[in-house]
């Protein structure tokens, strides 16, 4: 039997979040052609204060209202595509976190307000700096932490602290921390490093929640999808789920690279009997 086509992160349109292009309805309609069996839709969540709005958002005239505003017309939009595409495809309507200042209460009353069926919890930032954009940043991020394995460190226990208090039901991108390393592959396996991953996957597992095999790592310059082959078998020994996310931004990144996903969970022993997010989330 071949793997059902399925995204549990993406959905990322110009309309609504920082794509180059695409509404979400032209996003939904791909997903619909391209024969998925369900697709999350997880929109990135507006900033919990005008701090954490990118420079080039500010540019283009954004603030904090037209960013809720933005957020409100985008599950009233989406809640409309998953009636409309009822009989043809599942569709999940979530949202993807931030970790910086703020973030919990922030993110806590949009999951009040909204009532997503899942979230995604993402680390993009450590020490109220994004690690998910351009080298300098990244590079600023590791002068503060003091190094690099440090800023591993500190990452992986902000994933902790934003598992912990959010429960999210997927995990995204787990070791996004990677992305400007090029000898992140020892550094995984260093043991402080290494013991962090472990508790946070226990972590995961104990709460019954989701790992998104991230996709678009092979966009973002990447050998291998988030998570690394190192952290997967550690997932598949604590019987943690990992299930494909194109986390597309447009239609261009609808189902992009899924069958090499699909593949290398398949080789690694994951059943591709894919739980649907939230299905198993706070069974204890
Ligand atoms: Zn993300
Ligand atoms: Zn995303």
């Amino acid at each position: 039997m071949t793997a059902a086509r399925v995204s549990i992160h993406g959905g990322h349109s110009k309309e609504f979040g920082d794509a180059n292009d695409s509404t979400l309805e032209e996003i939904v309609r791909t997903y619909a052609d391209k024969g998925f069996e369900w697709v999350g839709i997880t929109e990135h969540i507006p900033p919990a204060s005008g701090d954490f709005l990118f420079p080039w958002e500010i540019e283009a005239g954004q603030t904090l209202e037209s960013r809720m505003e933005r957020f409100t017309e985008y599950f009233s939009v989406a809640r409309r595509l998953q009636r409309e595409y009822r009989d043809f495809m599942r569709i999940l309507v979530g949202f993807e976190t931030e970790s910086y200042t703020g973030y919990i209460a922030h993110v806590n009353s949009l999951r009040s307000r909204f009532q997503p069926d899942y979230i995604v919890g993402s680390v993009h930032h450590v020490r109220d700096i994004c690690i998910d954009g351009p080298p300098e940043w990244y590079a600023q991020a590791v002068e503060e932490a003091g190094g690099i394995d440090a800023l591993f460190c500190e990452y992986f226990d902000q994933q902790y602290e934003l598992i912990d208090e959010l429960e999210p039901e997927v995990v995204g991108h787990f070791d996004l921390i990677r992305m400007h390393d090029r000898d992140y592959r020892r550094r995984l396996e260093t043991p402080e490093i290494e013991e962090r991953i472990r508790r946070n996957l226990e972590k995961i597992k104990e709460l019954g929640s989701i790992l998104d095999f991230n996709l678009r790592a092979f966009e973002k310059g990447g050998s291998e999808p988030y998570v690394s082959s190192s952290i997967l078998e550690m997932a598949l020994d604590l019987g943690v789920p990992c299930v494909p996310g194109d986390d597309s931004h447009g239609v261009t990144g609808v189902g992009l690279h899924l069958e090499k996903g699909i593949e290398v969970l398949t080789q690694a022993g994951f059943s591709t009997d894919w739980p649907l997010p939230g299905a198993t989330a706070h069974e204890n």
